[in-house]
């Protein structure tokens, strides 16, 4: 089996490996999309907690009613002329005015409670907000670079391509179809030499069986790493 082609294509195609290596480590590719998490879950966030101060805001208004009812209770017994009821009124207006009153401690506690939570939730919702803004800001700021680097390496990456294809029609297709492949697992270089005993691509030694193999036949898939190890 000839090689020379495909090692051609080979090299040519790690041309265009390095671009891709160069684009996907790009520092401001990586940013905005570390900033399109950080939009996400700060958008996750601002609507928790939008629904939470939405709970909180109705919990407070129901405690601020019993609050006012309670209120209301006392003061009319407060407006019943004092003078004219008997002890025995009088003693229960003073006993019920007690409950009335540990009730209107318990509600007033409830009440500024709810009234700290709400205001707690509200602050960090304003901040997720804030946040979100700055994410925001950042991810536009950085993909406009990005976009910018990419724009200026489409035309070598276009080149390339148009000569890889060019190449393609004078390899084996079984052979092209096996480099597709482990090229698309990742696997870069594909095909390469036996490195005296061992696998010129992850260095394992190879048996006296194997080196033979690779000799009579001119390859040998690596047990260890798949790539193809040429004589
Ligand atoms: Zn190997």
């Amino acid at each position: 089996m000839d090689f020379k082609n495909i090692i051609e294509y080979q090299k040519k195609d790690g041309e265009l490996i390095k671009i891709e290596r160069e684009l996907s480590s790009n520092p401001s590719r990586k940013v905005s999309s570390e900033m399109i998490s950080v939009v996400k879950s700060a958008q996750e966030k601002s609507a928790v907690l939008e629904n939470n101060a939405g709970i909180l805001e109705k919990d407070f208004h129901s405690v601020k009613k019993a609050y006012d009812e309670t209120i209301s209770q006392v003061e009319k017994f407060i407006s019943k002329d004092l003078e004219s009821l008997s002890q025995k009124d009088l003693e229960s207006i003073i006993s019920a005015t007690n409950g009335i009153l540990n009730n209107l401690n318990v509600l007033e506690k409830k009440l500024f409670a709810e009234a700290e939570r709400l205001n707690i939730t509200l602050n960090e919702f304003e901040a997720a907000k804030k946040q979100y803004g700055i994410a925001r800001a950042k991810y536009n700021e950085h993909k406009k670079i990005y976009d910018e680097v990419l724009k200026s390496k489409e035309p070598e990456i276009k080149k390339i391509k148009m000569e890889l294809l060019e190449l393609e029609k004078g390899i084996e297709p079984k052979l092209l179809t096996k480099y597709k492949q482990l090229r698309q697992d990742k696997l870069f270089p594909v095909f390469v030499k036996l490195d005296d005993k061992s696998c010129g691509g992850c260095r394992m030694e190879l048996s006296a069986a194997e080196i033979e193999k690779v000799k009579n036949n001119g390859y040998l898939e690596c047990d260890n790493c798949r790539r193809i190890i040429i004589n």
